[in-house]
């Protein structure tokens, strides 16, 4: 039955990206308690504009040490399909053309976070990049790309031993932004998904 389409169930957004731009407005972020509030923001506002230009809702941004350097959104699909253009590839390609032939960008001193959890492609890359700090503020256990186990787990041990010295985790932020981040990400996963495989 190879040619039968995959089928993928995901849950129904309980809000839209209007209401979660409200909730994000109304959010107070508490950088005392939670560490990872203010990037968390970032990422998930750069998540809705991705949504909303027809893309997986996914944002990040990038920080060198405590200074904010690139804030931007996944552009896999929409303007046209650049499948590679995930926000974990985005945000690093503007990073390394910066760096451009520098030997030793001092990798460690960067810090690189997404609305959710990188994929195996992103986590590939990341090793080869060696940014020294990654931090998602949402990851799916139920899913079945995520499941119970994190990619960065699932990931092939060479890559793993490349990316031995760094730091891969959840982002340190409140329960409410994860959720914020999980309702953002549902509200384009289906037509996300379903706009690959009609390139079957
Ligand atoms: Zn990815």
């Amino acid at each position: 039955m190879a040619d039968e389409a995959p089928s993928l169930e995901f849950e129904s957004p309980a809000f839209t990206y209007d209401e979660l731009e409200e909730q994000l407005r109304d959010y107070v972020p508490q950088p005392g308690t939670f560490r990872h509030d203010v990037a968390s923001i970032i990422s998930i506002e750069e998540g809705i504009r991705a949504g909303r230009a027809g893309n997986i809702a996914v944002g990040g941004c990038l920080y060198r040490g405590d200074t904010l350097i690139h804030r931007d959104q996944s552009k896999a699909i929409a303007p046209y399909h650049r499948t590679d253009f995930h926000v974990e590839m985005v945000l690093l390609n503007q990073l390394e053309d910066q760096l451009c032939d520098n030997p030793r960008p001092r990798m460690r001193d960067y810090t690189l976070f997404t609305s959710q959890e990188p994929c195996p492609m992103c986590l590939a890359r990341i090793c080869f990049n060696q940014v020294g700090h990654v931090y998602y503020v949402y990851r799916d256990a139920s899913s079945p790309e995520a499941g119970s186990t994190t990619n960065w787990d699932r990931l092939p041990p060479g890559f793993r031993g490349l990316g031995s010295r760094l730091v891969i985790d959840e982002a340190e932020c409140s329960p409410e932004l994860k959720e914020m981040s999980r309702q953002v990400w549902l509200n384009s996963i289906g037509p996300g998904v379903q706009a690959f495989l009609d390139r079957y």
